[in-house]
C-alpha cells in the first residue's frame, strides 16, 4: 500500500515543527514531519533565544509581533510554553548616522504598533546600570521585547506535535521530489510518500534540501558563537535589559545570574562551522568589557559555536516553489527564535491557500533573488553582520 499524507513537512526545527502543527490545526488530517536526525538537532536548540519586535523592515516587525503573541498564548493553546521572558531590549547608538537611522526606524515601528521609545544618553545609562556611562548617543528601547529558552521551545513544539496528532518521523531523511501519477512524490530514506502538500525547511541546510528537490535556494549557514559568563550580583536580571551593539554584531541578555552574549564574524567566509574561534571571542570579550565593565573579570560557564542560517538580504523566505504549486519553502533567515512561529504559520497558510494574514508574503518568495542569489529587496538593517553572499559549495 502506498504511503500517503495530506502534507509532508521536511525538517524538525522550529520552522518545520510549528508549521506542521499549524497545518494540523488548520484541519489537515494526516500531517507527516520528517527529520533526518532528531527534533531540534539543528540551529533551533543552539540559539540565544532573542525575540525582538524592533525589526528593521515592516515584514520583520510583523513577524516579530506575531511570534511574540504566539509565545504568550502557548500555555493556553498547548499547555506548555517556550519560556518567553519580557526583558526589554535596548539598541544603543554610537554615531550620529545611527541616531538618524534609529529615529526613522522607530517611526516605522511605532506606526505598526510597537511600543518603542527613544532614550537620551542619560536615560539610557539609568535604564542600564551595568553599562559604562557616557558611551552612547542614546538608543531605542522596547520593554516588550524579550527572549525564549530555545531548548524549552523544542520541548514545547514536541508536545504540540504529539498532542495535535502530527506524525513525527525522526531519523528519516528527505531525498528529493519525483512525480507520480497524481502529482509530486516525496522521496525519503524510508521510501516514497504521496502528499497533498509539501513544505521544505532546513535552516542552515535549506540550500541542500532545495538542491535535492531540484530548487536553487539562496540560503546559507555561517558560524555563530554564544557564551555565558559566570554569575555576578551586578548582573541580576532586574538590572540588565537585553542590548544589541549592532555595528559590532554583538548582543547580550541576562542568563542564570550571568550574561549570555552572541556574535558573528562578518569577515568570516560562510559555511558550516562548529569550532570555537578563540581569537574572535577574545575580540568580542574586549568590546563587551568596554561596554559592560563587570564582565571583564568573569570566567565563562558555557561556550558554543553553531551554524546559523542566513539569507543574502537577512529576510525570511516564505513562498511556493517556482513551477511546483504544491511545494512551499520556508526559512527564517537567521531569526527563527524571533520570527519562527510567524514564518511557520505564514508558510502553512501559503501552502494551504497561497496567502497569509500574518503578513503579505508576496515580496518574500524565491523569485526575489536573481541567478547569483542577489535579492531585489533592501537588506534588513537590524541583523547580525552575516555574509551577504552565499557559499559556492
Ligand atoms: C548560535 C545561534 C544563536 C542564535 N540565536 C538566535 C536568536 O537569538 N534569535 C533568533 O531569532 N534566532 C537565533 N538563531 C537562529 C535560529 O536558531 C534559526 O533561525 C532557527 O533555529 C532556524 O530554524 P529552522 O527550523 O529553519 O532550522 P533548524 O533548526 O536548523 O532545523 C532544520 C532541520 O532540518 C533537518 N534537515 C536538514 N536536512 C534534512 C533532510 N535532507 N531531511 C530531513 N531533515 C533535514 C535538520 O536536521 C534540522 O533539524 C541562532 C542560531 C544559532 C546557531
Amino acid at each position: 500500500m502506498s504511503d500517503t499524507a495530506d502534507a509532508v513537512v521536511v525538517g524538525g526545527g522550529t520552522v518545520g515543527a510549528w508549521c506542521a502543527y499549524f497545518l494540523r490545526q488548520a484541519g489537515l488530517a494526516r500531517v507527516v514531519l520528517i527529520e533526518k536526525g532528531l527534533l531540534g538537532q539543528g540551529a533551533s536548540s543552539r540559539a540565544a533565544g532573542v525575540v525582538r519586535m524592533q525589526g528593521g523592515t515592516p515584514e520583520a516587525v510583523r513577524l516579530g509581533q506575531w511570534s511574540r503573541r504566539f509565545y504568550l498564548s502557548q500555555r493556553d493553546e498547548i499547555g506548555t510554553d517556550s519560556g518567553f521572558t519580557e526583558q526589554g531590549y535596548l539598541l544603543p547608538c554610537f554615531t550620529e548616522a545611527e541616531v538618524t537611522a534609529a529615529h526613522a526606524r522607530m517611526e516605522m515601528q511605532a506606526a505598526l504598533g510597537v511600543p518603542v521609545r527613544w532614550l537620551d544618553p542619560a536615560e539610557l545609562d539609568a535604564a542600564n546600570p551595568t553599562l559604562a556611562p557616557g558611551q552612547t548617543l542614546g538608543g531605542t528601547f522596547c520593554a516588550q521585547d524579550g527572549f525564549i529558552a530555545p531548548p524549552r521551545n523544542v520541548a514545547a513544539y514536541t508536545v504540540a506535535l504529539i498532542r495535535s496528532g502530527v506524525e513525527v518521523r525522526e531519523r528519516v531523511a528527505f531525498r528529493g521530489l519525483s512525480s507520480g501519477g497524481r502529482g509530486v512524490v516525496v522521496e525519503t530514506s524510508q521510501g516514497p510518500i504521496h502528499p497533498g502538500l509539501v513544505v521544505l525547511t532546513g535552516g542552515p541546510k535549506l540550500a541542500e534540501v532545495g538542491r535535492l528537490a531540484g530548487l536553487r535556494i539562496p540560503a546559507g549557514g555561517a558560524r555563530h558563537q554564544v557564551a555565558v559568563t559566570e554569575r555576578h550580583p551586578d548582573l541580576d536580571p532586574a538590572r540588565v535589559p537585553m542590548v544589541f551593539d549592532l555595528a559590532a554584531g554583538l548582543y547580550w541578555r541576562p542568563e542564570e545570574g550571568g550574561l549570555l552574549f552572541g556574535m558573528s564574524n562578518p569577515d568570516e567566509p560562510p559555511g558550516e562551522n562548529r569550532e570555537v574561534d578563540e581569537e574572535y571571542l577574545a575580540k568580542m570579550r574586549a568590546r563587551l568589557a568596554a561596554l559592560v565593565p563587570v564582565t571583564a573579570g568573569l570566567g565563562l560557564r558555557r561556550l558554543w559555536a553553531a551554524t546559523i542560517d542566513y539569507t543574502p538580504d537577512h529576510l525570511p523566505i516564505i513562498g511556493r516553489a517556482p513551477g511546483l504549486d504544491r511545494v512551499t519553502v520556508a526559512c527564517a533567515g537567521g531569526a527563527g527564535m524571533m520570527w519562527g512561529p510567524g514564518v511557520a504559520r505564514a508558510a502553512a497558510d501559503v501552502a494551504l491557500t497561497g496567502s497569509s494574514d500574518v503578513l503579505d508574503v508576496s515580496p518574500l518568495g524565491l523569485d526575489r533573488f536573481d541567478e547569483a542569489g542577489h535579492s531585489r529587496l533592501a537588506t534588513d538593517p537590524i541583523a547580525l553582520p552575516f555574509p551577504e553572499r552565499i557559499a559556492s559549495s
